[in-house]
C-alpha cells in the first residue's frame, strides 16, 4: 500500500482499525473533526460485550488494559415498575459477560495504544470525491486535503464519506433520550442511589411506550439518566434547555404519577439537559462494492440505541484490519471479503437490536422486560 489507510474519525471503530493495522505495520492516519482528544466529554458506560466487542479489544492486543478499566460491580441491574416496585434485583456475581467501563476511558486506551501522530485532530472531512482506480480526494473544512488508494468513513451517523457508497440517510425513530447527570447522590439524593442500586436501572410502565427511564451509576456517585420519551422532535426543540429548572420540570410533568425517586432522576438534574434523538438507517442497508473505500461502525449501520452500537463498531474495525493485513496486495479483495460479512451481521444486529428497543420501551408485560435484561446478562 503506497498511501496510509485513511480513516475519516477518532470514534470506537476508527481506533480499532488503526490500532489493528498499526500491529500489523500497515501505515495508517485517522483523520478526526476534534480539534483534541479533551475537547469533548465522551458520555456515559458502555458495557462491551463478550461475543463482539471484547473479542475486537483482544484482536487488538488490549485485553489486559481493557480489564484494568473495568468497573467492578457495575453488571448489577434493577428494574423498578413505575410505581416505585422492585421487579429485579440482580447483583453483579462477576460472571457477566458484559462489563462496563467508561466510554471515554476506553477511548483513551486506544488513542495509547497508537503512535503519536497517528490521530490528526481538528480535520473535519468536508467534501469527498472519487478520483477513479480506487482513489479518493478528502477536503477538510479547513481547506486542507489528502489523496488516499484506501478511504475508510468510521464518521458516525452524519457520515461524510457514506455518500460515496450509498444514498441513505438516517431517519428519526420517533423517540429520543433527555440525557440528566446527578453528583453525589448517595449524600445528596440518597433516594434515587438507592433506586438505581450499584449497576443500571430500566423502568416498566403497564401497557406504555411512549416513555421509559433507564440510569447508570457512573464512578463516584454519579447517576446518569436516560429519560426517554416518544415525541416528534419539535416538541423538544421547544423545550429551553437552558432554563434547568424549567426543562426538567417540563419533561418531569410527562412522567406524573411516577415514583419521586424516579421522577427526582429528572428534576435533581445537576447539568442542563440533553436531548439525543435516537435516528436509525435502513436495517438491511448495504452497498454495491466501489473501489477504495468503505465504512465501519455507525456509519455503516447506525441503528435505534439497544446497546450494541459500540461494541459492533469495534468489531468492523478489527474485521477490517484482519481482512487487510490477510490481503496484502489486494485491497478489494480485503473489501469485499469485510462486506460480505459486515452486510448480514449488521441486519442481523439491527433487526435483533429494534426488537429489544420495542421490548425496551413498550409493549411488553413485566415478565417480558425481565427476560430480555436476563438474556442481555448472558455471557454468549
Ligand atoms: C446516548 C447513547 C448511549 C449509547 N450507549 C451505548 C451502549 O451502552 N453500548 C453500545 O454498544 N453502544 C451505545 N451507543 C451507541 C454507540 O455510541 C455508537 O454506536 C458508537 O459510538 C459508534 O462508534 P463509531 O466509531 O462508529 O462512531 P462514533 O463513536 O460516532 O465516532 C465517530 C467519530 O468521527 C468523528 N467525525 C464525525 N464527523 C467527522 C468528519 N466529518 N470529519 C472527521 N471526523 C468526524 C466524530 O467526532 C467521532 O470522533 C450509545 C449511543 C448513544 C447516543
Amino acid at each position: 500500500m503506497t498511501t496510509p489507510v485513511t480513516i475519516i474519525g477518532a470514534g470506537l471503530g476508527g481506533l480499532v482499525l488503526a490500532r489493528v493495522l498499526h500491529l500489523r505495520a500497515i501505515p495508517v492516519a485517522v483523520y478526526e473533526a476534534e480539534p483534541s482528544p479533551m475537547a469533548r466529554t465522551q458520555g456515559g458506560l458502555l458495557d462491551i460485550h463478550h461475543h463482539n466487542g471484547q473479542l475486537a479489544l483482544q484482536a487488538a492486543g488490549l485485553t489486559d488494559e481493557f480489564r484494568s478499566i473495568i468497573l467492578e460491580g457495575h453488571q448489577a441491574m434493577r428494574i423498578l415498575h413505575r410505581d416505585g416496585t422492585v421487579l429485579l434485583d440482580r447483583a453483579d456475581d462477576g460472571t457477566g459477560g458484559r462489563p462496563e467501563v467508561h466510554r471515554g476511558a476506553l477511548r483513551q486506551l486506544l488513542l495509547d495504544s497508537l503512535p503519536a501522530g497517528t490521530v490528526r485532530w481538528g480535520h473535519k472531512a468536508h467534501g469527498v470525491r472519487a478520483l477513479g482506480g480506487g482513489r479518493h480526494e478528502v477536503t477538510f473544512a479547513d481547506g486542507r486535503s489528502t489523496v488516499t488508494r484506501l478511504l475508510v468513513g468510521a464518521d458516525g451517523a452524519w457520515s461524510r464519506v457514506r455518500p460515496l457508497l450509498s444514498d441513505a440517510a438516517p431517519e428519526y425513530s420517533g423517540r429520543s433520550f433527555v440525557e440528566t447527570y446527578l453528583f453525589d447522590a448517595d449524600t445528596r439524593h440518597p433516594a434515587s442511589a438507592k433506586a438505581v442500586g450499584g449497576g443500571s436501572l430500566g423502568t416498566f410502565e403497564p401497557g406504555g411506550n411512549d416513555k421509559w427511564i433507564g440510569a447508570h451509576r457512573e464512578s463516584g456517585g454519579t447517576l446518569h439518566a436516560y429519560v426517554t420519551l416518544r415525541k416528534p422532535q419539535e416538541w423538544f426543540t421547544a423545550v429551553d434547555v437552558t432554563d434547568v429548572a424549567a426543562a426538567t420540570a417540563r419533561i418531569a410533568r410527562e412522567f406524573d404519577g411516577w415514583a419521586p425517586e424516579l421522577t427526582a432522576l429528572i428534576t435533581n438534574s445537576d447539568t442542563p439537559p440533553v436531548v439525543r434523538p435516537h435516528y436509525a438507517l435502513p436495517t438491511e442497508h448495504r452497498w454495491d462494492r466501489v473501489p477504495g473505500v468503505t465504512l465501519v461502525g455507525d456509519a455503516a449501520h447506525l441503528s435505534v440505541p439497544n446497546g450494541e452500537g459500540a461494541n459492533l463498531a469495534m468489531q468492523d474495525g478489527a474485521e477490517l484490519g484482519q481482512a487487510l493485513a490477510a490481503h496484502p496486495d489486494d485491497v478489494e479483495a480485503a473489501l469485499t471479503a469485510y462486506e460480505q460479512a459486515l452486510f448480514p451481521r449488521s441486519a442481523e444486529a439491527a433487526a435483533e437490536g429494534l426488537r429489544h428497543y420495542e421490548l425496551l420501551f413498550g409493549g411488553t408485560t413485566p415478565q417480558g422486560l425481565l427476560d430480555l435484561f436476563s438474556a442481555a446478562e448472558q455471557p454468549q
